[in-house]
């Protein structure tokens, strides 16, 4: 087969300019391994049955309680007063909340998230080169589309320490026509310290950054750019003329999920459609319902260790125990009613699996890729008529259609941890639903097809990453750096244990062309 990417490799000594491993990173952890069933539990070993009625006992026996973080104190106070917190909400606080959220502040001032310092390492921090394959991937989406001469944003969600968009950047320098095209950069991060962080990076430490309405702003090191930050990207405003190129690694995965279980519940107790205690005799005969419980978060009993919790064997036990455990609401809550039937997918769990399936949902996810496809193909709220752009999204999760179950995960200084032990100074995420990113994107705008999942590692190798770094390595000079660069390129598409070509998987938001052109990494070839 020929190689996707031959013109922008053979030229790539002119692409890429400098030669560097982020070797440092080497042998820290990534956040998912191809052991990914290893943490995995929590949802249905750790749980207990949970009435939101009875769920105040622990707090009141014990006032003098001493929480693990102030943000589970503060948590601890909140479930007080409304009762056992959806799994989303426990999330939610924990990653983004201001008061001491992993990354809005918990951490100590002297380290991030990412790296041998930090918690976990991703891709754009292990290799050079994964950046620059997605700025070429860009770039192939720009040649094959209109080859718009302005009006291109380049849009990155949850862009960490803004390394990769760095990469993106000074590829997409070495080709001219496309770089002078950008009139944009927007970053969507919730993080006040990595937001700085990228700030530093793509327009050095001494650029001014201001505050408007939107967000943040400065100017880019490359060709003068304007970059916007904002929160969310309900911010970044859409236009039909644009063109947008959106990145998001490794940001679905810390999106807040809800988790439910299916069980039986006997006629007479069936909640719907009304009161049962007036039930008829004969709807006490009929056969038992299937209703979706919801996942919910309390606190672990006073003076709760991680015997009592059973914390499993592959959560590291050198955390204070877990101050708060996962239950299972006696009966339907608000998401339970309506988010397992928000998709065909979820309901027909009901007949394929039955009771005791497992369902993890994720609205903000539906929200992002609506949102993405949106910008790409045009919506009735925001017609488009021609439409453009691309999104690519890489992350962990099922490249089968399957749908998560148990995937949320706790990751402390490279080891697993409990998800409830150090709420604030532990990283959270789940496994990513593709296919539910898929249907959101396809039901949000008509103008828009989704190609992939593809593994990670054949994406990578279709991008030419062997043909790159083998270019890197050479350049390297000294042998032991050439070996560095090598053995960072192998990790990312490696199927192994340990090896990230697998487990991780890319995913391509594109405008619709009856499936005709497939792009680069996905089958198809360089349109020049
Ligand atoms: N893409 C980067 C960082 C991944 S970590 C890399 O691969 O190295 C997740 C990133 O998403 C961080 O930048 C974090 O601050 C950001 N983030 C997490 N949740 C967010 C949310 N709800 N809204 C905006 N940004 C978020």
């Amino acid at each position: 087969m020929k190689s996707a990417v031959p013109r922008a490799l053979r030229n790539a000594r002119r692409i890429f300019p400098r030669a560097s491993t982020r070797s440092s990173s080497l042998s820290s952890l990534p956040r998912l391994g191809n052991n990914r069933l290893s943490g995995t539990t929590t949802l249905t070993s750790q749980h207990r049955n949970f009435s939101a009625t009875t769920g105040l006992r622990d707090i009141d026996e014990d006032k003098d309680r001493k929480w693990s973080t102030p943000l589970a104190k503060q948590l601890a106070a909140a479930i007080e007063l409304t009762g056992p917190i959806p799994l989303a909400s426990f999330m939610r606080m924990c990653l983004t909340s201001d008061i001491g959220g992993y990354y809005t502040g918990a951490i100590e001032k002297d380290r991030d998230q990412f790296g041998l310092k930090g918690d976990f390492v991703t891709s754009p921090e292990i290799s050079q080169v994964f950046g620059e394959l997605i700025g070429v991937w860009f770039l192939t989406e720009w040649l094959a589309q209109e080859r718009q001469s302005r009006g291109v944003e380049l849009i990155e969600v949850g862009p960490g320490r803004g390394t990769l968009m760095n990469d993106v950047l000074r590829t997409i320098q070495s080709f001219p026509a496309m770089a002078n095209s950008i009139d944009a950069i927007y970053m969507v991060e919730a993080s006040p310290e990595l937001r700085m962080a990228q700030k530093n990076l793509l327009c050095g430490e001494d650029a001014p950054m201001t505050e408007s309405k939107v967000g943040y702003h400065s100017v880019c090191k490359y060709n003068a750019l304007p970059i916007v930050w904002t929160e969310t990207i309900k911010s970044i405003p859409i236009a039909p003329q644009k063109m947008p190129f959106i990145v998001a690694h490794e940001f679905f995965d810390a999106l807040p999920i809800h988790a439910f279980e299916l069980v039986s519940v006997p006629a007479s107790k069936s909640e719907a459609p009304s009161s049962t205690d007036n039930s008829s005799p004969s709807s006490k005969t009929t056969t038992p319902t299937l209703q979706w419980r919801e996942m919910l978060v309390s606190p672990t009993p006073p003076g709760s260790t991680h015997e009592s919790l059973k914390t499993p064997a592959t959560q590291s036990r050198e955390t204070p125990p877990p101050d708060f455990q996962l239950t299972r609401a006696t009966s339907s809550t608000r998401h339970s009613l309506y988010l397992p039937e928000s998709s065909p997918r979820f309901r027909a769990l009901k007949s394929t699996v039955g009771p005791g399936a497992l369902l993890e949902v994720c609205p903000d996810a539906s929200l992002y890729a609506s949102d993405f496809a949106a910008r790409i193909g045009g919506s009735p709220q925001h017609p488009k008529p021609k439409p453009s752009g691309a999104a690519l999204i890489l992350d962990y999760g099922p490249g089968d259609g399957t749908i998560p179950t148990n995937s949320l995960r706790g990751i402390r200084k490279h080891r697993r941890v409990s998800p409830f032990a150090e709420p604030g100074l532990t990283d959270l995420s789940v496994d990513v639903d593709f296919a539910g990113i898929a249907e959101s994107a396809t039901k949000a705008s008509e103008g828009v097809e989704v190609h992939g999942p593809v593994a990670q590692g054949d994406f990578l190798e279709l991008m030419g990453i062997r043909e790159r770094a083998e270019v890197l390595a050479k350049r390297a000079g000294e042998e032991e750096k050439g070996r560095a660069v090598e053995k960072a390129w192998r990790r990312l598409v490696d199927r192994g244990p340990g090896g990230m070509g697998k487990v991780y998987q890319a995913l391509a938001i594109l405008p619709e062309n009856g499936g005709r052109r497939r792009p680069v990494g996905f089958g198809g070839d360089v349109v020049q």
